[in-house]
């Protein structure tokens, strides 16, 4: 058996603090192939809840593990599934002063690393065709008016086309900003203490003329509560939330604004979500009614933007819905 020298400090505390909080999982066996270390995330990853130090690697049981050994070189990969995912295993001799002392197996889980790079292309293609769409409609309008194929009478009408297809471009883009903005890892944002109940008296306010055009009363209840959090994503979340309920209500309907007690409660009689739904509404681009989205200038980010405003403040958000009936959303900071 052999060990990490402790002769040049840092501390072994500081050595398992990184080991602990790498992304990928790392096993080191020795020459008769006992574990001589194993981090936290290996541990997880092969789905054991004990430390396997002193353990023959193949009593753990990983599929197709025992062959690749037998006669792995360094830098050689094997994938294999295991649990809920793909794990691919690289193999690494461990030398010292020309000798060997075992091998190093690291563990990626390629599942996890495809299933982002899924991710991101579809947000690509799907950016992509959002923008495509008002482009080709202001371009093929734009045409009509300058080759003079447009009659006199209606040109305002494509004008005024022209201009909301722009608005919309614009709201699009000016959301994928503040996404990749919340997506950007280490970004800190601005923190203070804020009182949600003056942002949402601010949001009912910025949103009245929306709410009078829709034929929708909107009313806030509530008093000063105070969280610690970034005052602009704060406004954008409830922003988000009223404009949707405004948005998908019904004629002569009514949105309940209560904010108390670090809690924001938005409830509306609007359409409604139905239950198969109600667990993608928070995944970009993602519309229950595209054309009603798109009519009232929805970009199919608004609650993606909410999502991750939460996560960023720790709040728990929670959801009820019921078709015809309406949509209450209550978000709870701790
Ligand atoms: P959008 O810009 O399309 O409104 P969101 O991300 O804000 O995008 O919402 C996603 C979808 O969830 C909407 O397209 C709509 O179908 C549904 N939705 C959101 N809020 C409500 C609500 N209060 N009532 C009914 N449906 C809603």
């Amino acid at each position: 058996m052999w060990g990490i020298s402790l002769e040049n400090k840092p501390s072994i505390f500081l050595y398992k603090q990184m080991m602990d909080n790498l992304l990928d999982g790392i096993v080191a066996i020795d020459l008769e192939g006992s574990v001589t270390y194993c981090n936290a995330v290996a541990q997880k990853m092969l789905g054991i809840d004990f430390c396997p130090v002193g353990i023959v690697l193949s009593e753990l049981d990983v599929p197709n593990l025992v062959p690749f050994l037998s006669d792995a070189r360094s830098g050689d990969k094997l994938n294999i599934n295991y649990h809920s995912g793909t794990l691919q295993v690289t193999y690494q001799d461990l030398m010292q002063d020309g000798l060997r002392l075992g091998a190093m197996l690291m563990l990626s889980d390629i599942g996890q690393k495809q299933r982002a790079e899924r991710i991101r292309r579809e947000f690509t293609a799907n950016v992509s065709h959002e923008l495509k769409t008002p482009l080709t409609s202001i371009s093929g309008y734009a045409e009509m008016i300058a080759t003079g194929i447009a009659h006199e009478e209606d040109i305002v009408r494509f004008a005024s086309r022209i201009q909301s297809e722009s608005n919309r471009m614009l709201s699009l883009i000016s959301d994928i900003i503040k996404l990749s903005e919340l997506d950007e890892v280490g970004r800190s944002q601005h923190s203070e203490p804020t009182d949600l109940f003056a942002v949402a008296e601010e949001c009912v306010e910025i949103l009245k003329p929306t709410a009078i055009l829709r034929g929708v009363t909107v009313q806030l209840f509530g008093d000063k509560t105070v969280v610690v959090g970034n005052r602009s994503l704060l406004q954008e979340l409830i922003y988000n939330l009223l404009d949707n309920s405004i948005r998908y209500n019904r004629d002569n309907g009514w949105v309940k604004l209560r904010v108390t007690d670090k809690t924001i409660k938005i409830r509306d009689t609007g359409i409604g979500i139905a239950k198969k739904h109600q667990q993608h509404i928070f995944e970009r681009f993602y519309r229950v009614d595209k054309s009603r989205s798109k009519e009232t200038g929805g970009t199919g980010l608004g609650l993606a933007i909410v999502k991750h405003i939460c996560e960023q403040h720790h709040a728990n958000l929670e959801l009820e819905s019921s078709v015809g009936i309406g949509t209450t959303i209550t978000i709870t900071f701790p």
